[in-house]
């Protein structure tokens, strides 16, 4: 900056000398003051004059360099053929700066018509005013640099506090997760990216907190169904060992009721293993075009047996042909499940249904009821895993409250999805959305 003053000021200083220069050389010209001695010092008077006024020193040359006259007298006598000099004599007009001496020269040429004498008016100013108003400028410049700097950096100061603490407290949090204390919360103000950083970390954290909730209550509902049978098998096998003489039905029929406890322990454990497969993906899907309508019809041969066991009618209204894509074993399973439980939750003599229709992207597969329905409260919590509405009598109708997560799972892991609508007493729909590959009317 300093540079860039230093060069405006001298060229105005420089311009303004010249200006100047040319003035006093045709104020000169046309006084013809060259001509005589009276005239000459009639000049001086003027030109010391104008230099005190201007505060610049005046030269006036002859045509060999040497000065005539000098407003600070010094010079009378001596030759100056100095660059500027010998330019004017040749009938140009120059200025020049030099750094060294601190000084602007200006010449300008005179020609006295009347006496034909040339001559040279040579100015010289100090750039030191000039030079002192730029330090000057420089100095409260450089000042207000160091102020601004000051500032700036008291600014970054907090300003990476306001992002760091935030940064901090998640940082400690996580650490404290990993230490296994799940139960962290960081509060953050404001409404910009740090505040929204923690937002998704509270949401985190809640997630993690919600999958280590329901593994615990997973093991422990795994425990506790387990227990049961385990418990029945313990109390028949003890009334075995403790009794002497037994009859030999009572054996059989002890053997009988271990042996079932056996098979509901071994459907719990069937399931499970399901689930994880399904959570895990560990299997992957087995995908290919499957026929919904092919599929709906062997379920419903192979379910019929246990309708007609209740006397419950079980009948189906295919809408459309339809092709999808889902792994064949898993979907159908998943299904089954859906008509198995309408049958097994519907009283004798009643009815249940099977409908398929689809739309331009999706196959709907109905499985509607005229069983005992569930409550809205409970409509929520019957895809949870173990969940069953009435403990008592599933145990007696055989489920294992593991049949609608598998069937959920296998829906969402198919990219669809699965909704209840139910009334207590009057029968249950459930609703089985899943993306079609193509569907067509059926003959
Ligand atoms: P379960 O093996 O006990 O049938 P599910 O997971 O298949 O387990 O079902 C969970 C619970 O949802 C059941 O115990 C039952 O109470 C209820 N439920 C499922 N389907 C029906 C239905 N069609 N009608 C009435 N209740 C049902």
């Amino acid at each position: 900056m300093k540079n860039t003053m230093e060069s405006y000021f001298k060229n105005i200083d420089e311009r303004e000398l010249l200006y100047q220069a040319n003035k006093i050389a045709v104020m000169i010209q046309e006084g013809n003051y060259l001509s005589s001695i009276e005239k000459q010092i009639g000049l001086i008077s003027i030109l010391e004059e104008k230099s005190s006024e201007e505060n610049f020193r005046i030269l006036i040359l002859d045509n060999n360099g040497v000065v005539m006259l000098d407003t600070n007298s010094s010079a009378v006598g001596k030759t100056f053929l100095m660059p500027e000099v010998l330019l004017s004599l040749d009938g140009k007009s120059s200025s020049t700066y030099y750094k060294e001496q601190g000084c602007l020269y200006a010449s300008s040429y005179i020609e006295d018509p009347f006496s034909h004498k040339k001559g040279v008016v040579l100015l010289v100013s100090s750039f030191e005013n000039s030079e002192l108003l730029i330090d000057g400028v420089s100095q409260k410049w450089f000042m207000l640099t160091i102020f601004i700097s000051i500032i700036i950096g008291i600014f970054v100061f907090f300003a990476s506090e306001i992002v760091i603490t935030p940064l901090k407290k998640i940082l400690k949090s996580i650490n404290e997760i990993t230490d296994g204390q799940l139960h962290q919360r960081v509060k953050i103000n404001g409404n910009n990216e740090i505040s929204q950083l923690g937002e998704a970390f509270n949401a985190m954290t809640e997630k993690l907190e919600q999958i280590d909730t329901s593994r615990q209550e997973f093991v422990s509902n795994v425990s506790h169904e387990l227990k049961t049978p385990l418990s029945s098998i313990k109390v028949l096998s003890d009334s075995i060992l403790l009794q002497e003489d037994i009859p030999s039905e009572m054996y059989i029929e002890f053997l009988q009721d271990i042996n079932s406890e056996i098979d509901r322990m071994t459907e719990i454990v069937n399931n499970l293993l399901a689930l994880v497969k399904l959570d895990y993906r560990e299997a992957g899907l087995n995908i290919s075009e499957t026929d919904l309508n092919k599929m709906l019809d062997d379920i419903l041969k192979r379910l019929a047996p246990l309708a007609e066991q209740k006397n419950i009618s079980l009948s189906k209204e295919y809408l459309k042909n339809v092709i999808v894509e889902a792994d064949e074993m898993k979907f159908s399973l998943a299904i089954s499940n859906l008509i198995e439980n309408a049958i097994k939750y519907t009283n004798p003599e009643g009815s249940v249904k099977v409908t398929l229709d689809c739309d331009h992207q999706n196959a709907f597969i109905n499985v509607t009821d005229t069983g005992i329905g569930i409550n809205e409260e409970e409509q929520t919590k019957i895809f949870n895993r173990f969940y069953r509405v009435d403990k008592t009598r599933d145990r007696e109708t055989g489920g294992t409250g593991l049949g609608l997560s598998i069937t959920h799972s296998t829906v969402i892991l198919h990219k669809g999805s699965i909704k209840v609508s139910s009334k207590e007493g009057e029968g249950s729909t459930f609703i089985v959305r899943i993306p079609i590959k193509f569907a067509d009317k059926p003959e």
